[in-house]
């Protein structure tokens, strides 16, 4: 009896070698959950699934249900996202997000946020100055892992909800935290964010910039396309991509060698201004 098949939309986030010739595609479908497939002989050069399974990829389609893995039957290229394969600094940030989302998505269980989340990103990303990828990487994962539940608290005490005003990004307004210009607030990851003065003198937090964690907070808040015109500095980022990396790493176990390769690449780049 023919396995019963069904067709839907999914973002290529990983692709590993099967056997000879085969390919195993970890698909971001559009209900958000994750779909892992196997293509046969998609690593022959003459197969069609070769070009249209590539990473970073959106494709149509029709798989076959198997008892472990689903069976790829027919692909039909969406949207390729082609220049991110090209250009090194975009290729490593954009590995980031799609990392991210393998693990951060589980199959069979829905989040319907996140895959117009990578669509929009990959997308912006696509157009966007390599300079510009791994803020849009830092960006990507501070909102996937909010949307995952994982929010840390940027306005209010994470412990008692007082309202907590952080330095923004032009410098002002450092409200509880005097000493300008970009005073640290105590952070704390395992009560969930900032902490106000008075619970930061009763609890475990460690001295963040503030100027990093409003930054994270206009991340969550803004746009791709947004944040693509008026990105943070190189060193900016890479304290953003630290907190990221630090915040995944306690409340989901996740480490990603692709963040720490951005790290790497962004302090070999700009090593003066770091
Ligand atoms: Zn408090």
């Amino acid at each position: 009896m023919a396995s019963p098949t069904y067709r839907t939309r999914g973002i290529v986030v990983r692709k590993r070698a099967l056997g000879e010739a085969d390919l195993v595609v970890s698909l971001l479908d559009e209900s958000g959950a994750k779909v892992a497939a196997v293509a046969k002989g998609a690593r022959k050069p003459a197969s069609t699934f070769s070009s249209r399974l590539e990473l970073f990829s959106s494709v149509d389609v029709l798989l076959a249900r198997g008892r472990t893995l689903d069976i790829v039957k027919e692909a039909r290229l969406v949207r390729g996202h082609g220049a991110l394969r090209c250009d090194y600094e975009l290729t490593l940030a954009a590995s980031v997000a799609a990392d991210a989302v393998d693990h951060l998505a589980q199959e069979s269980l829905e989040q319907q946020r996140i895959f117009p989340m990578t669509e929009a990103l990959l997308t912006v990303m696509e157009g966007a100055s390599p300079a510009s990828g791994a803020a849009l990487a830092a960006a990507f994962l501070l909102k996937a892992l909010a949307t995952f539940g994982y929010r840390p608290a940027l306005d209010a005490c994470a412990a008692c909800g007082a309202p907590v005003s952080l330095a923004r990004a032009d410098g002002q307004n450092a409200g509880g935290y005097p000493g300008n210009p970009f005073p640290s607030a105590p952070f704390s990851v395992g009560e969930g964010g900032v902490l106000c003065p008075g619970c930061a003198s009763q609890l475990q937090a460690q001295p963040v910039s503030a100027l990093t964690l409003a930054n994270a907070q206009t991340m969550i808040e803004s746009t791709f396309s947004a944040l693509a015109v008026r990105p943070p500095t190189p060193a900016e980022t890479v304290d953003l991509l630290r907190l990221a990396n630090l915040w995944m790493g306690y409340h989901t176990g996740i480490r990603l060698k692709s963040l720490e390769q951005l790290v790497l690449g962004l302090q070999r780049c700009h090593g003066g201004v770091l």
